[in-house]
């Protein structure tokens, strides 16, 4: 069937179909990330060219954010949308995206980024949506380990260079000194915190699996049956004895779920619950690496 020409019109006004506005050649790029981290890395990248927004805080859980329509005018005026992928956001991002009415940001867009396609997925395909599972693509908590966050900046700054390619230097250096900040920044947090691979961890989500990849700890057990599904009676009984038969003692959870279950479990098994902050506190000036900072020094703090 032929599309009416005023509906193209009408669609065409709206920006609902691809039509092109040129960014004035002085702007910065708008870019909105969906994740503080994101933001974070994005700005240290683009640096003055850039100006950033996260459409989420390190105080929420990622999965659930709430769809509040100011998020949606951060959109609408966005040049570039960096989101995390693997369906992290699909609760409520999409939705964002259609009101925007920006064609520019839409999946498959000139500035949208799903940074998860830079990277090598954990846990993909071996999960059940059909039961509740909020990681049916794959894991999407990668950004917990630094390796996979270069890789996730240097896409950023691709596709910064391929939206402003009159900035392209810039962007290329701002990746430079970010990889060579994180590199310095990784090789301090490894070695302080080598003398504990193979350590016994329970985790409240599966959200520390690439951490545990790169740190080589051992996560022996989620308090959450299943990855969004909270924990049930049985389940946790189950984790109790699985965490006494590995010699467990630290449950690692985002600050953001509540603590009460890690508590009991850590008191059965001596040990203690480590509540992590779940991202870079832009809005305090902190950057990812910051983040990633306190990160290792309460995990080191715990695992002594
Ligand atoms: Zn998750």
């Amino acid at each position: 069937m032929r599309t009416p020409l005023v509906l193209v019109a009408s669609l065409a006004v709206v920006g609902l179909i691809g039509v092109a506005h040129p960014r004035p050649a002085h702007a910065d790029v708008k870019i909105v990330a969906t994740v503080p981290d994101l933001a974070s890395i994005a700005k240290e990248i683009g640096g003055k060219k850039v100006s950033v927004t996260a459409l989420s805080l390190p105080s929420q859980d990622p999965h659930f954010v709430d769809a509040k329509p100011s998020l949606v005018l951060k959109l609408a005026k966005a040049d570039l949308l960096i989101a995390v992928g693997l369906e992290l956001e699909v609760g409520w991002l999409p939705s964002l995206q259609t009101q925007a009415r920006n064609s520019k940001i839409q999946a498959g867009g000139a500035g949208f980024l799903d940074c998860s396609t830079s990277i090598s997925v954990k846990e993909a395909g071996n999960t059940d949506r059909a039961k509740g599972d909020v990681h049916p693509s794959g894991n999407p908590h990668y950004l917990y380990d630094p390796r996979r966050a270069g890789k996730c900046a240097k896409a950023i700054a691709d596709k910064l260079a391929a939206i402003d390619p009159d900035n392209a230097k810039t962007y290329a250096a701002g990746y430079a000194a970010f990889a060579k900040r994180l590199d310095g920044a990784r090789a301090d947090w490894e070695a302080r915190l080598a003398a504990y691979k193979g350590a016994p961890v329970i985790t409240y989500h599966a959200s520390w699996i690439y951490l545990s990849d790169w740190l080589g700890l051992d996560q022996v057990a989620t308090l959450e049956p299943k990855p969004g599904i909270p924990p049930t009676p049985s389940h946790v009984a189950q984790v109790i004895k699985t965490g006494k038969a590995k010699g467990a003692k630290v449950v690692l959870q985002e600050a953001y779920y509540p603590d009460k279950t890690g508590k009991l479990v850590a008191k059965k098994l001596g040990g203690a619950v480590v509540s992590l902050p779940g991202g870079a506190d832009v809005g305090q000036g902190e950057s990812y690496v910051d983040h990633m900072d306190q990160l290792v020094d309460k995990l080191a703090d715990a695992l002594k």
